[in-house]
């Protein structure tokens, strides 16, 4: 799959990240997860305002970093080519499923890794956060599309960088896309607008300080992130 690099693969790779996953994800939860909806009273009277200009901005770094996430695609075909890059293709078979939900978690603790480290340092250092990182943090109440508000250089480090060199594992590439995929979830359930964590979308998350705020929390859900904690 990643052998040749071809425009369309990563093109619908950026697509289903910047402008279907948040889409469907803030319309699934609006349907069905609306009575989850964080601080709503305040939630109106600030919405408007906040809001002002926020889609032109965001049109721009879509297309800015959708074209980053394309570059690191690209990267991992020519890893491939060069006989670099240690994904496996064809059909995932027995060893394949059976390594599925390992190897998923394998490339989420890579994943996450450099991701924690690259946002602590913005967080810590004043003038990177101010460059760097302080734009992701102005919506008030944010929602699916407050994830891809980012830095080019802040998603190349955190998120794009990390798509690259995961090639590098020993890993089937469905498995390498179903983990991306999973991992991009997991950031867009996190900003959105919803308190889902007690139920069955938010249970990718893993933090057990959830379980102070939300008494309701029991079971496998008392570790997992909650929107509000994020
Ligand atoms: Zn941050």
């Amino acid at each position: 799959m990643l052998g040749v690099v071809a425009w369309w693969k990563w093109l619908m790779l950026s697509w289903a990240f910047f402008l279907l996953m948040p889409w469907l994800i803030n319309h699934f939860f609006a349907r069905f997860y609306s009575h989850t909806l964080i601080d709503p009273a305040r939630r109106i009277v600030v919405l408007q305002e906040a809001r002002k200009g926020r889609w032109k901005s965001l049109i721009g770094l879509h297309l800015i970093n959708s074209g980053i996430i394309g570059l690191c695609i690209a990267a991992d075909g020519w890893l491939q080519a060069m006989g670099i890059g240690n994904l496996h293709g064809g059909p995932l078979g027995l060893r394949g499923w059976l390594l599925f939900v390992p190897q998923v978690l394998l490339v989420l603790i890579v994943f996450d890794t450099q991701f924690y480290w690259v946002h602590r340092a913005a967080h810590a250092w004043p003038m990177l956060y101010r460059r760097l990182h302080r734009d992701h943090h102005v919506d008030r109440f944010p929602d699916t599309w407050s994830a891809m508000k980012q830095h080019p250089l802040d998603l190349f480090l955190t998120t794009a960088m990390p798509m690259a060199w995961v090639v590098l594992l020993p890993i089937h590439e469905i498995t390498w896309l179903a983990a991306l995929l999973l991992a991009n979830y997991i950031n867009l359930v996190g900003h959105s607008r919803f308190e889902v964590t007690r139920y069955l979308p938010g249970l990718v998350t893993p933090n057990r300080l959830a379980l102070r705020q939300d008494p309701y929390r029991h079971g496998i859900a008392s570790w997992v992130n909650t929107v509000s904690t994020c």
